[in-house]
């Protein structure tokens, strides 16, 4: 490999996970991984002696997470559960009583019985289609190398002691480490390791640290005290930077500094027209985790709430107890604002494959969303009981996905009612008066919004899939992606025949699909006349203050103009230049093309 520790203006690329700019001096931290050797026990004083190695290592790196956890500062301590999820793993029968079992039956050492154990459980993990819970893994590992730290009586450096301004450089850092980080002292950190999904990134975010993870051997380029720049934007790193690139990026951090804190100052103002005319701005969230963010960055509610990691998390069809807990959650910290449950969309490109169903050649096309659960309404059930019973307990709707046809609606909703019977024949709390709505993403449900409106209390329009199913293009295929055009005549018909739909019925509309945190769409979706956008939490800060420059009446003369041009390309070009007008610094490319998304 080539030594770069010397040589200036080394450029890496890693994976943004916490935005901002920093220039500072590095600080390597040995997180590197425990050797171990293989070690053949020859007898029963020895290996019963190992199991109680074993087992003292195991209660005391449960020690040291719940002080770890204790200490947790308030700023991250709506987080404590990640380390919860940690101690859950140090007792999971796969960690601990395998390992045992190894030790007793292989007669081997401790180190090797649990490095089987990890690998089994990567083993299991690979297989699972969801970014998210196969990247859980890395907390598996994390907390493996605390184990073999502790069975090998070596004391980790602790991150608490950090005392001077510096970036952190590591192989990688657990989310344990992370909550060691005293925000006045890190400016930011760097891994080898990690993706967009780990804990620590998320934690990364609530500290508002930047952070750039991924960037697979920065530790091997970079010496202890070296100059850093870190763009924790487009997740670039800059080693040994020169004069000309720190002047320049001392510049970057100051426009981005300012704009950040003047768009985050204005996040938690309503998102207003110049003319008096609301939006309501919601998150969009796969996992509990993320609602604590999406309050920091001004969400009125979480708009869509993705429910299929845990059905990815493991083999077993989640039970509704773990459901209940984990909606529960979800609708008490947003709560009093809204969080709106979408049930299970599987298939697609959200594929089970570890159920037992069979892959289909076409699964955009296939068992789906809502004709799964026709299909398994036993599975569908359980899901609506958990839903149900934690609208007890916070503001809580329900939504559908996939809907093509009046006929499934009804179907479903009477499955609805079956449940809502039982729930009151045992006397068990829920919501009765949950606003129940459909996802519009299906062209054949658009074409019978007026129908379909009569029977629902609101719309999310999915134009994630809508643009999918309209324009014959799989979202997933980088090879028709340039067709992928939220700026084309149908799908602003679409968009528009929904909303008169619903206003004519009375019933709210929303986006939740990509769309809805694109800047360029807000003013055409505006015109429109949608009532909420749901979108990526970190998009919202922009979104917001951009609608707050906006004029409705302005935006609904613009769509007549718009509604004139008959190509997608005309409608951007038209957008583009309505915006470098009215609001110049959405034309700032780093601004919108690289950081919001
Ligand atoms: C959509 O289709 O626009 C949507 C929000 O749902 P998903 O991306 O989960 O399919
Ligand atoms: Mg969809």
């Amino acid at each position: 490999m080539t030594d770069l520790t010397n040589i200036k203006n080394t450029r890496l690329q890693g994976i943004a996970v916490s935005q901002g700019i920093i220039i500072g001096r590095a600080r390597l931290i040995d997180r590197s991984k425990q050797k171990i050797v293989y070690q053949y026990l020859i007898n029963e004083k020895e290996i019963s002696r190992e199991v109680e190695r074993f087992k003292e290592a195991l209660k005391l790196t449960k020690e040291q997470i719940t002080v770890l956890k204790n200490r947790m500062s308030d700023k991250i301590k709506e987080h404590s559960f990640i380390l919860d999820a940690h101690l859950m793993i140090i007792d999971d029968s796969m960690v601990s009583d395998a390992t045992i079992k190894t030790i007793l039956e292989e007669k081997i050492n401790a180190e090797w019985a649990l490095k089987k154990s990890v690998q089994k459980i990567r083993q299991l993990f690979e297989e699972i289609d969801f970014e998210y819970i196969r990247n859980r893994i890395n907390d598996v590992e994390n907390l493996a190398e605390r184990i073999l730290r502790n069975l090998a009586g070596k004391e980790q450096e602790s991150l608490s002691k950090i005392n001077e301004r510096v970036i952190i450089v590591a192989h990688d850092l657990s989310p344990a480490d992370t909550t060691e980080l005293n925000p006045s002292m890190v400016m930011g950190f760097i891994t080898d390791m990690g993706g967009k999904t780990s804990h620590t990134a998320i934690i990364a975010q609530a500290l508002k640290i930047p952070a750039v993870v991924g960037l697979e051997s920065v530790t091997n380029h970079v010496q202890d005290g070296a100059l850093l720049v870190v763009d924790g934007y487009r997740g670039e790193v800059i080693i040994n930077p020169d004069e000309n690139i720190i002047a320049s990026y001392q510049e970057k951090q100051i426009y981005y500094d300012r704009y950040a804190s003047s768009i985050l100052r204005l996040s938690h103002l309503p998102a207003e027209t110049v003319d008096g005319h609301r939006i309501s701005v919601k998150a969009n969230i796969e996992f509990l985790e993320e609602v604590a963010a999406a309050k920091d960055y001004g969400a009125e509610g979480i708009g869509l709430y993705r429910t299929e990691y845990l059905y990815l998390l493991s083999k077993e069809i989640p039970t509704e107890e773990a459901l209940f807990e984990d909606y529960r959650q979800v609708a008490e910290v947003i709560s009093p604002n809204s969080v709106t449950i979408r049930t299970l969309d599987l298939g697609g490109d959200k594929f089970l494959s570890d159920h037992g169903f069979a892959k289909e050649i076409n699964p955009a096309l296939g068992l789906r969303a809502v004709r799964f659960y026709l299909k398994e309404p036993e599975i569908f059930r359980i899901q609506l009981r958990a839903i149900l019973r934690a609208s007890a307990y916070g503001n809580v709707q329900m939504m559908f996905p996939m809907i093509s046809g009046l006929q499934e609606l009804l179907d479903i909703k009477n499955i609805t009612l079956e449940v809502m019977n039982e729930l009151d024949k045992k006397h068990i709390d829920y919501d009765h008066d949950i606003k129940i709505g459909v996802m519009i993403e299906v062209p054949s449900a658009v074409a019978i919004a007026d129908i379909l409106a009569k029977h629902v209390d609101f719309f999310s329009i999915g134009t994630n899939d809508l643009i999918q199913y309209a324009l014959a293009i799989d979202r997933g295929n980088e090879h028709v992606s340039y067709m992928y055009e939220p700026y084309h005549p149908a799908v602003i018909r679409m968009i528009m025949q929904v909303v008169k739909a619903a206003k004519d019925s009375g019933i709210e509309v929303a986006i939740c699909g990509e769309m809805a945190g694109d800047p360029f769409c807000a003013a055409l979706l505006l015109g429109i006349g949608i009532d909420e956008l749901s979108m990526n939490a970190g998009n919202i800060p922009s979104l917001k203050k951009l609608i707050r420059s906006l004029s409705k009446e302005e935006a609904i003369k613009d769509l007549e103009d718009i509604l004139k041009l008959t190509t997608s390309r005309e409608v951007k070009r038209y957008i583009a230049e309505k915006t470098e007008t009215l609001i110049p610094e959405i034309h700032e490319k780093e601004l919108y093309l690289n950081i919001s998304h």
